[in-house]
């Protein structure tokens, strides 16, 4: 059985009433890795020790940079390591209609214009308004063509100097000041390809999340998102960022940095070194328990609160980056 055929998998909504929905969302620019793990485990715990639901979606936007191999590969170890999501899985690549109904909603309430600027033209202007839209009639509210090759950027009202802070379960307090540290961000580019911000914030709405567990690495587009959130009259979920798992030279551990991808033999092993990583401290007898027994452990006693504060950690021996 593939990770492609086997897509059905259990609702697990009747045995769980209660309201968490969380997430895995990878992007499939390679095979999953220790980091990824990390934050697949962490949601998939979460989600199941509040005995909510847990989703897994393909965040497939960008094409040049994915691995075509890398969905199917990224299904099938999380399948093989126990993780047994509810629902379908969802993929972003089937979901232009849905983005394009929010880009236009926001285009609608002026919270979002076309852009022909550099960020860097941007970095320099304070006032945007006029100055570096599109021309018309690429750029006329009432009727928006979307097929005009210009980038559509998310407008940061210029009065929005005050810090903008949202409490991380983890992180504490974190703080950007919107004008500032974020400025007017691209929602979709040039070359029509929708960016993460947009694309997650529609998502996690339609898909009723109401609890985010990511890597910390990701912490500071949770201001863009709340920012979106706002403008749509959407709520946000809560947060929780994780620590990431860094290389020996403290870079993190990333698909990029070429990290060790993941096996399906030994997922036991593997699971029990990343709740260790986690400092959930398993015992020793779990050790080759094999993944449901580990997984079973590891629901019953998640304890997120000591990660509190902590920001990165050394990845483990034999899970930095393949062939040093
Ligand atoms: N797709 C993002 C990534 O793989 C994660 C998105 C999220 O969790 O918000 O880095």
């Amino acid at each position: 059985m593939t990770a492609t055929t086997s897509l059905e998998h259990s609702n697990h909504s009747e045995s769980r009433p209660s309201g968490y929905v969380g997430r895995f969302a990878p992007s499939p620019t390679g095979p999953l890795h220790f980091g990824s793990l990390l934050a697949a485990l962490a949601s998939y715990l979460d989600a199941r020790a509040h005995n909510g639901r847990w989703l897994v979606r393909i965040e497939n936007l960008d094409p040049p940079r994915e691995d075509p191999q890398a969905a199917d590969s990224i299904l099938h170890i999380l399948e093989a390591y126990g993780f047994d999501w509810d629902g379908d899985v969802r993929y972003q690549s089937d979901r232009n209609d849905a983005y394009e109904a929010v880009l236009q909603q926001l285009i609608a309430s002026a919270d979002s214009f076309p852009c022909v600027c550099s960020r860097k033209q941007l970095a320099g202007n304070e006032h945007l308004d006029g100055q570096c839209v599109a021309q018309p009639p690429a750029f006329d509210r009432h009727s928006i063509d979307l097929s005009i090759a210009c980038a559509w950027r998310f407008k940061v009202a210029a009065e929005q100097q005050q810090p903008l802070c949202f409490d991380d379960r983890l992180q504490g307090r974190f703080c950007l000041t919107p004008s500032s540290d974020i400025g007017d961000f691209v929602i979709r580019r040039r070359d029509f390809l929708w960016s993460y911000q947009l694309a997650v914030i529609t998502d996690d709405h339609d898909q009723g999340i109401t609890h985010v567990v990511r890597g910390i690495d990701l912490i500071d587009s949770t201001q863009r998102q709340i920012l979106m959130h706002r403008a749509l009259g959407w709520p946000s979920p809560s947060y929780m960022h994780i620590p990431v798992a860094v290389e020996r030279n403290g870079q993190k551990l990333s698909k990029q940095n070429l990290a060790r991808a993941l096996q399906a033999d030994d997922s036991g092993n593997t699971l029990w070194t990343a709740l260790d990583w986690l400092r959930q401290q398993p015992p020793e007898s779990l050790r080759g328990a094999g993944n449901t027994a580990v997984l079973q452990w590891a629901v019953e006693h998640w304890q997120p609160d000591v990660l509190k504060g902590l920001q990165q950690l050394p990845a483990p021996e034999g899970f930095q980056r393949s062939g040093v």
